[in-house]
């Protein structure tokens, strides 16, 4: 993309309406534009950022056996009159009527419309256990939409759920996501710490929500910081063995990791006092085991062996696909910009012509520009090259390449890390070497 004709607005000055750093970074760095109160559009460069963590979400899920499909934003209220929860769930729910006076919403969550059409397809235990998601925006009427992406009105979120036969096979498909999400968010350069949540009138011990340490986020959370050393993305836990997807949730339950209704002073105690992490975090996951809670009342069966039947074993497992971005930035950003972590960028590199229209800088600029095949940004915009080093400062690149007159001449570019500020002096060769 070249930036001369992109629609990357970037703002020098703070926003005023933004209170949190990812918030003024987002609308600063040109990634998105409020349209109405908690609604966003995603300008280029953001949407490429959410286009990355989606794909990485699609294949960690795609990874764990779970089967992708989209279902609509829209759905119609007798479904959820069928759970119980048309009434329940009150003003977050987007009412609609259309022409001829039927109820519609626009979905906050897809239990009921899941169960539908699993009730509709699956007929037998021998088609289960079957793992579904979607990417797909949703809409809460949430009172006070606040900081930006973080906490709209619309979002981007993957839901996916699960259908057992048993109890135990919910346990499998419910671990085997907590393997997906810890692998996930590593790849997306986060800690997300599982905690144990609320299951709310359901009972039990099985839902985990993931927490990323920000002094900003909502929740007030105490985890032991050991937890953060384990690395799951090389892990070699398995998928298809449920006695590795045990040891996982044994792990994990070892270490101590909890939000402030569910914390406990008593256990807290006993971490070390250099390991007690304290401090607040946003969520950016969680994943839950709901029973029958949707297959009894909307009767969904299938047939068992001998002829009996069964109501199927559920569970549901969401991650805030645009919530990440606003993150993501509050984990990794300085006084200067947003540091993108290589997996999630927009662009792999800015290239940053230094002297548009001087032939030499020119040809080299275009040369590399080239080379990236659209994973590169060219700065060839006429202005000041400080104007260029803060926006691609600010804008957050992994790594920019800076073609000045001088090493031009000589064949040679800069290259500069973002994240550290360390600075290389190369040839164009190694340069593209390094990058590509
Ligand atoms: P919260 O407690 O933050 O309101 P929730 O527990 O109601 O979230 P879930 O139903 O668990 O949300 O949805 C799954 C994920 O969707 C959450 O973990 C979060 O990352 C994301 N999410 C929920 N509400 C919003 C929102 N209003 N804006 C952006 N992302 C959201
Ligand atoms: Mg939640």
């Amino acid at each position: 993309m070249r930036l001369s004709h992109a629609l990357i607005p970037t703002l020098k000055q703070t926003p005023a309406e933004a209170q949190i750093a990812s918030h003024r970074l987002m609308l600063r760095a040109g990634l998105v534009r409020q349209t109405a109160a908690g609604i966003y559009a995603w300008l280029p460069a953001g949407w490429r950022v959410l286009q990355n963590i989606s794909r990485i979400v699609r294949e960690e899920q795609d990874r764990a056996g779970a089967q992708e499909m989209l279902m609509p934003t829209l759905q119609t209220a007798d479904l959820w009159r069928e759970s119980g929860r048309y009434d329940a769930y009150g003003p977050e729910m987007l009412r609609i009527r259309d022409r001829h006076e039927r109820d519609l919403l626009y979905g906050p969550t897809n239990e009921e419309m899941i169960t539908d059409l699993a009730r509709s397809a699956i007929q037998s235990y021998r088609e289960l256990p079957q793992i579904l998601y979607h990417i797909q925006w949703k809409f809460r009427d949430e009172v006070r939409p606040r900081f930006g992406v973080m906490r709209g009105r619309e979002f981007l979120m993957k839901d996916a759920y699960s259908f057992d036969v048993d109890y135990e096979g919910a346990l499998v498909s419910y671990r085997r996501m907590m393997l997906a999400y810890l692998r996930t968010f590593q790849r997306l350069g986060l800690r997300a710490i599982p905690m144990l949540a609320d299951t709310g009138p359901i009972g039990g011990d099985l839902s985990h929500e993931f927490i990323v340490l920000a002094p900003t986020g909502e929740s007030q959370v105490f985890y032991d910081s050991d937890f953060e050393t384990f690395d799951f993305e090389k892990s070699e836990f398995r998928y298809d063995d449920p006695s590795d997807l045990e040891r996982l949730h044994a792990l994990i339950n070892g270490y101590y990791a909890a939000t402030s209704e569910k914390h406990d002073e008593a256990r807290w105690e006993q971490v070390p006092a250099a390991r007690r992490r304290e401090g607040r975090g946003i969520e950016v996951g969680q994943i839950f085991y709901f029973g029958r809670k949707y297959s009894d009342p909307m009767k969904f069966g299938v047939a068992g062996p001998n002829g009996t039947m069964i109501t199927p074993e559920m569970g549901s497992y969401g991650i805030g696909v645009s919530r990440l971005v606003g993150a993501i930035i509050e984990a990794s950003h300085d006084e200067a910009g947003i540091i993108w972590p290589d997996s999630v960028a927009p662009f792999r590199a800015a290239i940053l012509n230094l002297r548009v229209g001087e032939a030499t800088c020119d040809h080299l600029a275009e040369t590399l520009y080239a080379k990236f095949a659209g994973a590169a940004l060219l700065d060839d915009r006429d202005e000041r090259a400080g104007a260029k080093f803060a926006d691609a400062d600010l804008m957050g690149h992994p790594w920019q390449i800076i073609v000045g007159p001088k090493s031009a001449a000589a064949g040679r570019v800069e290259l500069k890390r973002r994240g550290t500020g360390e600075r290389f002096d190369l040839s164009l060769d190694d340069a593209l070497a390094r990058l590509l």
